[in-house]
């Protein structure tokens, strides 16, 4: 059976203030253990942004895809698909968002201030598809574990961050909201650097070609999540 593995959360240096790989070197690195593609969720405008907040919106807009611009050119010179997303930001809770583009976020500045309830809502009427990210991660800068399951389409039940701290504990509460509510379980490595110890990847039995069929495989219900080294081999299936 062929196998298709996506990073579907990762962050680069030009666009995020706590990225530290550009997105030329993490294309490289994610063909390097054997992916297909990656989906290029930097920290949105309204989160931990690398593009300064003086500048009129749509300049903003425009400099937030410069990670990904560079990791789709150097993909498409070496073979890697890339996709465009991000991760939006509401006083710590985060949604990855996917399946749209830079075209809807100009003359949008209202999404600066959003709240996710609305947001969610909106991207989904639009044709896109949020994800939850890392939803029972605690750390200094979450003040609060807030959940808006009506509001997503899924959430990361695995990341791989959390094997790598050794809070698998996030991710069992992760697995039980999902299936509480009928979210679908999606994994990301929320990779800031390149090289991790772990990587959790969305993996398919057919090659998207657009990020569109990636969702519309994801909502078949027709991926599995994988656990990976960090030199890209299997280290188990952690769903279904
Ligand atoms: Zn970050
Ligand atoms: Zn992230």
């Amino acid at each position: 059976m062929s196998e298709y593995r996506y990073e579907t959360h990762c962050h680069t240096s030009q666009s995020s203030k706590c990225g530290s790989i550009s997105g030329r070197d993490i294309a490289r690195h994610y063909k390097s253990i054997g992916h297909t593609g990656i989906v290029v969720t930097d920290h949105f405008l309204n989160g931990n942004s690398a593009v300064p907040g003086y500048l009129p919106w749509n300049d903003r807009v425009h400099l937030f895809f410069a990670g990904y611009r560079d990791a789709k050119a150097e993909g498409d010179r070496i073979g890697l698909d890339v996709f465009p997303g991000w991760e939006f930001n509401c006083g710590g809770t985060e949604f990855l968002t996917y399946g749209l583009d830079e075209s809807w976020l100009y003359d949008k500045p209202e999404l600066e201030s959003m709240p996710l309830d609305e947001y969610g809502e909106l991207v989904r009427k639009d044709g896109g598809f949020t994800v939850h990210a890392h939803p029972f991660r605690e750390a200094p800068w979450i003040r609060l574990i807030r959940l808006f399951p009506h509001s997503c389409d899924g959430a990361e039940a695995f990341n791989a961050a959390h094997f790598q701290m050794g809070r698998t504990d996030f991710d069992e509460r992760a697995c039980f909201y999902c299936d509480s509510y009928g979210l679908i379980r999606m994994a990301g490595s929320d990779n800031h650097c390149g090289r991790m110890q772990y990587y959790t990847s969305v993996t398919l039995t057919e090659r998207a070609g657009t990020i569109g069929d990636l969702i519309s495989c994801v909502k078949g219900g027709e991926h599995r999540l994988l656990l990976l080294a960090s030199d890209g081999s299997l280290i188990k299936q952690l769903f279904p």
